[in-house]
């Protein structure tokens, strides 16, 4: 078995599963504490800052520190910081987590002449904002997509996720958005920086062969499905993503490595 000297895990399925936590996760990251080996948090989850996950993961008895989650909102602020002057214009259709990520980085948030759109899950959503960004969008402003989750597992069942919104936005507009949020690579490849260990010797854990397994083949990084989330055993068959690795649950994963 290949040694993985870095990990990227995905959160919601792998970590816990909406207000309950995964024992065997919790498990495993006390073996990679011990072990003493990196590890960073990557969701598509735009809605929420780094110190709110961290709050969550250490109220389930997981200790954790901000900086140990990466959000495909900060994957977003970073993307527009790389390419535009600090202070450029933007139009924002998000939750606080996005907000909190474009203040980070010193946006300018306006309702007209922005030159950016960025766009990610908005349980306020209404026509107006979608009128605002589509008009932003044919005049010319870059279409950005924090992440394109077509729907959201809540207590509810199925609600429309981010993916929806944008979908929306891109037909109104006549553009399609670059996405940040995994299956693309661009928010592991944030991630992988911040980590800082080497394509080869990282691993990607996650339970969603659409987002977690094809950002790991997006990416050129070995991928781990595990069955405690949303993908079934018997999803394999018809993906076009395969996982270098599957596993029951973390510790399963964690004792084949010691094996
Ligand atoms: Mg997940």
């Amino acid at each position: 078995m290949k040694t993985y000297r870095g990990y990227l895990l995905d959160l919601d399925g792998t970590i816990y599963r909406g207000k309950e936590v995964i024992p065997e996760a919790v498990a495993f990251i006390r073996e990679l504490r011990k072990a003493n080996i990196p590890f960073l948090y990557v969701t598509n989850n735009s809605t929420t800052t780094p110190e709110l996950v961290a709050q969550r993961l250490s109220d389930m008895g997981i200790e954790t520190a901000a900086d140990e989650v990466y959000t495909s909102s900060m994957g977003a602020a970073a993307y527009l910081q790389e390419r535009y002057p600090a202070g450029t214009d933007v139009y924002t259709i998000g939750e606080a987590g996005l907000h909190a990520a474009l203040a980070e980085i010193g946006c300018k948030q306006v309702a007209e002449g922005a030159k950016v759109v960025i766009a990610g899950m908005d349980r306020a959503f209404t026509y107006e904002k979608l009128a605002a960004a589509a008009t932003a969008i044919r005049h010319g402003a870059q279409f950005i997509a924090t992440n394109r989750d077509p729907a959201l597992p809540t207590e509810r069942g199925l609600m429309p996720g981010s993916g929806s919104l944008i979908a929306a936005i891109a037909t109104a507009s006549g553009v399609e958005p670059v996405v940040i949020g995994k299956p693309e690579r661009i928010l592991v490849d944030y991630a992988l920086e911040r980590l800082g260990t080497s394509r080869e010797e990282t691993l990607i854990v996650g339970d969603n062969l659409l987002t977690d397994i094809g950002a790991g083949t997006n990416s050129g990084i070995d991928s781990l499905l595990v069955l405690t989330g949303y993908s079934r055993q018997e999803d394999l068959e018809t993906s076009n993503w395969q996982p270098t690795h599957l596993a029951k649950d973390l510790m399963e994963w964690w004792q084949k490595c010691q094996a």
